[in-house]
């Protein structure tokens, strides 16, 4: 039985209905920071690190005047020195090229150091309200999974997602993902058993076709 991408949006709002960004920030400043110090680092843990951070360096002008000496106590917990040097640099360059504001576009967010289109992306859909999808490793994995999208790579995963999901959709698309990610369709050991979607799961179904003819 086929199930449409319909469907599968229709599930994912009755179980995620509230789903949202799980990291903080008041404007896109933060966003942009607390975007840039999550890669490979739990919400959570950003999340404890961003209060005294913006509470020393409140705006573009007071980081892009930081030292990494400085900046990198505060964020090491949040991994690699590179993301404090990269949070100045790209402050120091918001004010050479920017006026001290964030860019709302792809081309202008992507040419800061340590900006990817992943971060990209949020910061344009969470800051700006433009519509984004941001693969990150559970929206790549789950939506291949259920045959949203048939990709071996991120961007080629964006562009079927949003060639698929309708526009107005896909940031909540893009957090319900995420949550389904963490809580169900886990990278190692998915809970296919628990998961109301496994009937309409392109993956789930190939498994249970595989386990039948092995019978
Ligand atoms: S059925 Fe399994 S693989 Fe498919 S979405 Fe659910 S948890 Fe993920």
């Amino acid at each position: 039985m086929r199930f449409s991408k319909k469907a599968i949006l229709a599930e994912l709002a009755k179980l995620y209905p509230d789903a949202g960004p799980e990291l903080n920030f008041t404007n896109p400043y933060e966003t942009l920071v607390a975007v840039m110090l999550s890669a490979q680092c739990t919400d959570k843990m950003v999340n404890k690190v961003t209060p005294a951070v913006f509470a020393r360096y409140p705006d573009v002008a007071s980081m892009a005047a930081a030292t990494v000496e400085e900046l990198h106590p505060m964020v090491k917990s949040c991994g690699f020195k590179s993301k404090a040097n990269n949070i100045i640099e790209t402050c120091r360059l918001l004010m050479l090229r920017h006026g001290g504001e964030v860019p709302r576009t792809m081309e202008e967010l992507t040419a800061l150091p340590g900006v990817g289109r992943k971060t990209a992306n949020v910061v344009m859909s969470n800051a700006f309200g433009i519509p984004a999808i941001a693969v990150d490793t559970h929206v790549f994995r789950v939506s291949n999974r259920l045959g949203l999208a048939e990709a071996d790579d991120v961007l080629k995963t964006e562009l079927q997602l949003q060639k698929a999901i309708p526009k107005a959709d896909w940031l909540d698309f893009h957090h319900r993902l995420i949550l389904h990610g963490r809580r169900v369709c886990k990278a190692q050991r998915p809970l296919c058993a628990e998961c109301t979607m496994q009937e309409m799961c392109k993956a789930r179904r190939a498994q249970q076709r595989a386990n039948k003819d092995m019978e």
